[in-house]
């Protein structure tokens, strides 16, 4: 057997690397188990949007855990940058939500063509409005919502941010090494084994795999139905910001970087483990992003890139302790905001594993709840 951890992380992406940090702040000795390279996974791969409330169809309890969790962001992204000296670019753009003409020919699919909810401090502003705002939006827009709180992140840089935060207090980081089972006897998890070899053993153990979630779950006969939802992404070369505000209509989101790039996506795609991207989801983005500022066109390509978010059948994360399993927690299934929920969720995980707390904003997130009929549309976000 291996050195014994107080805590095993497995998972080394914004969620494992949150609840790492905030246990680890809080005098627990942590190991965090990747099976890659740190924060290489949707992490990565996203957005990096700080948006609670973009659309009429998100659960009161994911736009709940949104909200508090946007309002941990500035000083939470602070301490992270004081600790580490890492720059995570942390910006409150604000973001502008627009709906379309429905009638508009070579409508793509996915534009949104009703307004969102409106929700306290946001602000409605008609066509002429939105576009006095953003000359460069000169599609069929009707009109926008702008969200002047809502944030964006360098989330490239949050999770080797994480870690290396972790490090600094003294937690174990191993990367490149795929838990291939959680451990255990008489319904308590002691551990994890990795393709290393040995037992970590550890006195509790926190599930942040991501997408991978679910098959490792099953693999020790734990229904967890956590599932991979693809999303493609691309960014345009430029210098100066083609927008000023994050962008948002339907499916299309474009983020402006402060010192360029304009990052651009996305998809929303069940096809399984596959993180690649095609021509037909380049295409879906692209045409959605000219429509609505036909000026993109005229922008070199930089890069193009493919995720997988950690889906649930019902849009909400999984958080909370794992039935049948003592000392064995999860912390997964974040969807479309991870990055959002990633200081909210290391809050709450932290104080569960060592308080035995369950806030009553888990309650809805827990583990072995009546999930809906798996649904891919519905939850809002990146
Ligand atoms: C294209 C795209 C755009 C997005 N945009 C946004 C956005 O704008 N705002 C937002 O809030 N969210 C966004 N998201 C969602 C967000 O990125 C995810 O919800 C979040 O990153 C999930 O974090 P995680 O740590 O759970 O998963 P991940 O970042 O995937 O990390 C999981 C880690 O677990 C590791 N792992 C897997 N199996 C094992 C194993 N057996 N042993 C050890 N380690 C293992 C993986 O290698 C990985 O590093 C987006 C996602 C995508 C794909």
């Amino acid at each position: 057997m291996d050195r014994v951890s107080d805590v095993v992380v497995i998972g080394g992406g914004a969620i494992g690397g949150s609840v790492a940090w905030a246990l680890a702040r809080r005098g627990v000795s942590v190991t965090v188990v990747e099976a890659g390279r740190i924060g290489r996974g949707a992490s990565w791969a996203s957005a990096g949007v700080l948006a609670p409330d973009w659309n009429v169809h998100d659960q009161p309890a994911l736009a709940e855990l949104a909200s508090a969790s946007l309002a941990l962001w500035p000083d939470w992204v602070a301490e992270l940058e004081d600790w580490t000296g890492v720059g995570l670019n942390f910006r409150r753009d604000g973001l502008l939500n627009l709906w379309v003409d429905p009638e508009a020919s070579h409508l793509p699919r996915d534009l949104a063509t009703e307004p969102p909810p409106r929700c306290p401090g946001q602000q409605w502003l008609g066509a002429a409005e939105v576009r006095a705002l953003e000359p460069g939006l000169t599609g069929p827009i009707l009109g926008g919502v702008l969200s002047p709180d809502d944030a964006q992140v360098d989330n490239t840089r949050l999770a080797p941010a994480l870690v290396r935060a972790l490090s600094l207090l003294g937690g174990r980081i191993l990367a490149g090494t795929p838990v291939v089972a959680l451990t255990g006897s008489r319904g308590r998890c002691t551990g994890v084994r990795t393709v290393a070899g040995p037992e970590i053993a550890a006195g509790a153990v926190v599930l942040a795999a991501g997408a991978w979630s679910g098959p490792l779950a099953a693999a020790s006969g734990i229904d967890l139905p956590v599932v991979p939802w693809r999303g493609q992404m691309l960014a345009f070369d430029t210098v100066v910001r083609p927008v000023r505000h994050i962008v948002f209509c339907g499916e299309l989101v474009l983020v402006p970087r402060p010192h360029g790039p304009l990052v651009v996506g996305t998809t929303l795609e069940d096809v399984g483990f596959d993180a690649r991207v095609t021509l037909a989801g380049l295409h879906e983005v692209l045409a959605r992003a000219v429509r609505i500022a036909p000026g993109l066109g005229d922008l070199p390509l930089a890069r193009t890139w493919a995720g997988l978010r950690p889906g649930s059948p019902d849009h909400l994360p999984y958080l909370g302790p794992v039935p049948g399993w003592e000392g064995l927690y999860a912390a997964t299934g974040h969807g479309r905001k991870g990055i959002l929920l990633a200081p909210l969720t290391g809050d709450l995980v932290a104080r569960l594993v060592l308080e035995d707390a369950v806030d009553p904003r888990m309650e809805p997130c827990l583990v072995g709840r009546r999930d809906g009929p798996p649904s891919l549309r519905g939850g809002a976000g990146a």
